[in-house]
């Protein structure tokens, strides 16, 4: 998920909009109670970030792109989107690629030993014979870029590679990403133009199978990356992916937009809804899972709840940051989650400050310290590495 400007401009007045970026952790939030509470009971080397997005112009030569749509206000959103993502990730524009890497490697090493963070590659929307459409696209970010980024900093990443299966050399392009050490598979359906349910996703679903390599899909609506047929989004079409054998990932639990219900004449209902189904039909106990990124912006909040409810899905759920999201300051607010009691009112200055330097600490804190109805994210929820490392 990336940032909906619409609705983000409606917390604006909240959090502030602007990100200072600071660098430097202060000693007194390393020691603060509260962050001793946070890591108490967590096992750090085990703790993966498995959703995080690599943001680039490209400009140190290493194949990131944006659509020039981005930077021109006759897109407007998607200008706003940019101006938020740029913030949020602390980028230096006439420097986008190193600053972007340079940032996020110090966050995580602030973080305790062993903390890594799971980048995704964005491979191009492709048509029907497997032919990248740069017009149709919004972003890429090539798999060697990812791959890139963890050899120069082993300590604090691993990589997820994004391979359109339409694509003549998908299964090539597969096994060249399992050697070069890639931890899961990550699709955008509906921006990508890949329809989970086509014949043509058949081999690589095997190849996926025989590598145990897990697929992190989008399900449910996608704001920030117009186009495209959404109904690939549907969280029922990852029968054909779970059916092959496939773990498969939905992110953000689905917790966003509306899909068409198949198993019911195509009623339109929530995607969640969908996700729940799916996630309790007994056959898929090991092989579907949510992760809960982005679960936390002011408007998925309800989603939460049900989530942090369903404590017998607590195992088959994944941490991820949807980094830089969490230092985009408009999309989350501690204070609406103490309104809602899901935070204590001690929790929020201190959730407030960490977050002014180190928002991928700010996600852990918050995500550790929400509780509902009593309960509250087990420390397996954060200690994914396991689930990913081969
Ligand atoms: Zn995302």
């Amino acid at each position: 998920m990336l940032v909906n400007a619409y609705t983000g401009l409606q917390a604006w007045f909240e959090s502030g909009h602007k990100n200072p970026c600071l660098a430097g952790l202060p000693e007194e939030l390393k020691n603060h109670p509260l962050m001793k509470q946070v890591w108490s009971g967590i096992d750090s080397s085990k703790v993966w970030d498995c959703h995080a997005h690599i943001i680039g112009s490209g400009d140190s030569g290493s194949g990131a792109w944006a659509s020039p749509k981005m930077d021109s206000w006759r897109h407007p959103i998607l200008k706003i989107q940019k101006y938020f993502h740029i913030n949020g990730a602390g980028l230096d524009k006439k420097n986008e690629d190193i600053s972007f890497v340079s940032r996020l490697a110090h966050l995580s090493s602030e973080m305790p030993a062993g903390y890594k963070t799971m980048l995704f590659a964005f491979d191009w929307s492709h048509d029907e014979t497997g032919t990248p459409l740069k017009e149709q696209s919004i972003f890429h970010i090539p798999d060697s870029y990812a791959a890139q980024i963890v050899n120069q900093h082993p300590q604090h990443f691993q990589w997820v590679a994004s391979i359109h299966p339409y694509r003549p050399d998908a299964i090539d392009a597969l096994e060249r990403a399992h050697a070069e050490g890639a931890v899961a598979m990550k699709w955008l359906p509906s921006s990508m133009n890949i329809d989970p349910a086509s014949p043509k996703c058949k081999q690589f679903y095997q190849k996926l199978q025989t590598y145990n390599m897990p697929i992190i899909s989008h399900v449910g609506r996608e704001s920030a990356v117009p186009g495209g047929n959404l109904d690939f989004n549907n969280p029922l079409k990852a029968h054909h992916m779970l059916d092959a054998g496939v773990r498969v990932v939905m992110a953000h639990c689905g917790s966003d937009g509306k899909d068409k219900d198949y198993d019911n004449r195509n009623k339109v209902v929530t995607s969640f809804e969908l996700f729940t189904r799916m996630m309790d039909i007994p056959a898929y106990e090991k092989l579907l899972f949510g992760d809960i990124s982005a679960t936390t912006l002011f408007n998925h909040a309800w989603v939460l709840k049900h989530v942090l409810r369903r404590s017998d899905w607590h195992h088959r759920l994944h941490n991820g940051t949807d980094y830089p999201l969490p230092g985009v300051f408009p999309l989350i607010t501690s204070k609406q989650f103490h309104r809602e009691g899901m935070l204590e009112a001690e929790h929020v200055p201190f959730l407030q400050e960490v977050r002014k330097y180190n928002p991928i600490m700010f996600d852990f804190a918050m995500k550790r310290l929400l509780r509902f109805e009593g309960k509250q994210f087990p420390a397996s929820v954060f200690e994914t590495r396991g689930f990913f490392q081969k």
